[in-house]
């Protein structure tokens, strides 16, 4: 007899966004024509560059041909596109092969379909406030959460503990989102040692490495000594590049991730060649052009104007005395609501008052809540009003 995932029910409801939207909804009906500055969605807003656009529609104009037509592509990622990206980790002294690297449709795909590699038995570990895509892809698949809350007494940035030695998988997001905290390599190193002597996987989501600015901060798992033995990571070119919408990321498992005898990075190639076909050709020669001189170059003005935004909101707060964190290195600023304010009763006081909207913390885990995210990928000119806003209400 069919029974459905039962799990599904466990599922909370994924109130966050919806509420947002209900609430600015309502908020519009009731005052007709009022503008308002967003600065709750962590989409980006400026366009592809130049480099990536031509690339795709060199792409294109190859599908048009039957010389450079391609069908199907190589499951685990376009060879071409594999080695640029394994070359710019050997570039940052990360020696990996392109046979570590697969290209995936981005990285909230792939931290569902990586769950694919774990026994149900092995348990999650997961730092709140979280990414929720992690807790639910847990749930679906019913697995046991161990939720580890973060704080200000630890810089929302929690050490290997107690609670944590029976986790199976360990989730670190860094740069974090939603509090754009970045783990030191003195941290990142204690946990690599951690996983290695409980031997637990670390899943690393590096989906916000372009934004580290301090030269300290490890971009990825794997300029961490002993990282090869117990991390696989998870990138996107959405923030980094701007794909969102076009969709890219890839993962790096290497060769040396072993447990009970077996190779995870084997194991997804059988999970790859069985349940995909590939990334589309088109898309693939977008990305390759990202790990270009040029697509670097322009990347990174990009994100420079976001770095922007986030100093133009991290101005407003120091000169309110307000206390955040983020902004330095991650595209969100993770603020303190003031006057002892709860998230969802700051939310209400922002869009009344200000007409400005962010995110309350408390939609990324109880740990959230007194908290508030404001994501820096906005317009200039909408964040600085927001900014000015923010200082008038409270200065
Ligand atoms: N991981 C984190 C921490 C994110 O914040 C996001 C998107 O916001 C993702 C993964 C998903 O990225 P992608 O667009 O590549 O699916």
């Amino acid at each position: 007899m069919l029974r459905p995932n039962m799990h599904y029910k466990e599922l909370k409801d994924s109130y966050l966004f919806y509420n947002i939207a209900q609430k600015t909804k309502a908020y519009l009906e009731a005052h007709p024509g009022t503008h308002l500055y967003r600065m709750g969605i962590g989409d980006v807003s400026l366009p592809l560059c130049d480099a990536v656009i031509r690339a795709l529609h060199e792409g294109v104009d190859d599908q048009a041909h039957q010389a450079s037509f391609h069908g199907y592509m190589p499951e685990c990622g376009a060879p071409f596109l594999r080695e640029v990206i394994a070359a710019h980790y050997r570039k940052r002294g990360i020696m990996i092969s392109e046979e570590e690297v697969f290209v995936s449709g981005g990285a909230s795909d792939e931290l569902g379909d990586i769950l694919d590699l774990f026994d149900k038995e092995s348990s999650a570990l997961i730092m709140e406030p979280a990414y929720p895509a992690y807790v639910d892809a847990n749930v679906i698949a019913g697995r046991k959460i161990i939720h580890l809350s973060a704080g200000e007494w630890n810089g929302f940035l929690p050490e290997p503990c107690q609670e944590a030695a029976e986790a199976g998988l360990i989730y670190i997001c860094s740069p974090n989102n939603p509090t754009g905290a970045s783990f030191s390599r003195e941290q990142l190193a204690q946990w690599v040692s951690f996983a290695n002597e409980t031997g637990a996987v670390i899943l690393f989501d590096a989906a916000y490495e372009a934004f580290i600015e301090d030269e300290t901060i490890p971009h990825s798992i794997f300029e961490i000594k002993g990282a090869g033995t117990c991390a696989i990571e998870i990138c996107s070119l959405s923030k980094t590049a701007g794909f969102t919408g076009t969709r890219l990321g890839y993962t790096v498992i290497p060769e040396t991730l072993e447990r009970n005898g077996m190779n995870f990075r084997e194991m997804w190639v059988r999970n790859r060649t069985t349940k995909t076909n590939g990334i589309s050709y088109i898309l693939q020669k977008g990305g390759a052009a990202v790990f270009s001189e040029e697509g670097q170059r322009q990347i990174r003005e990009n994100i420079r104007y976001y770095k922007e935004n986030a100093a133009v909101l991290m101005k407003a707060l120091d000169s309110l005395g307000i206390w955040y964190c983020g902004g330095k290195n991650a595209p969100y600023i993770w603020m303190k609501c003031p006057e002892g304010m709860g998230s969802w009763d700051f939310f209400d006081h922002l869009l009344n008052e200000i007409q400005v909207v962010g995110t309350p913390g408390e939609g990324f885990g109880s740990c959230g809540e007194g908290y508030f995210r404001f994501s820096t990928f906005g317009d200039r000119e909408e964040t600085k009003e927001a900014a000015k806003r923010l200082i008038g209400l409270f200065g």
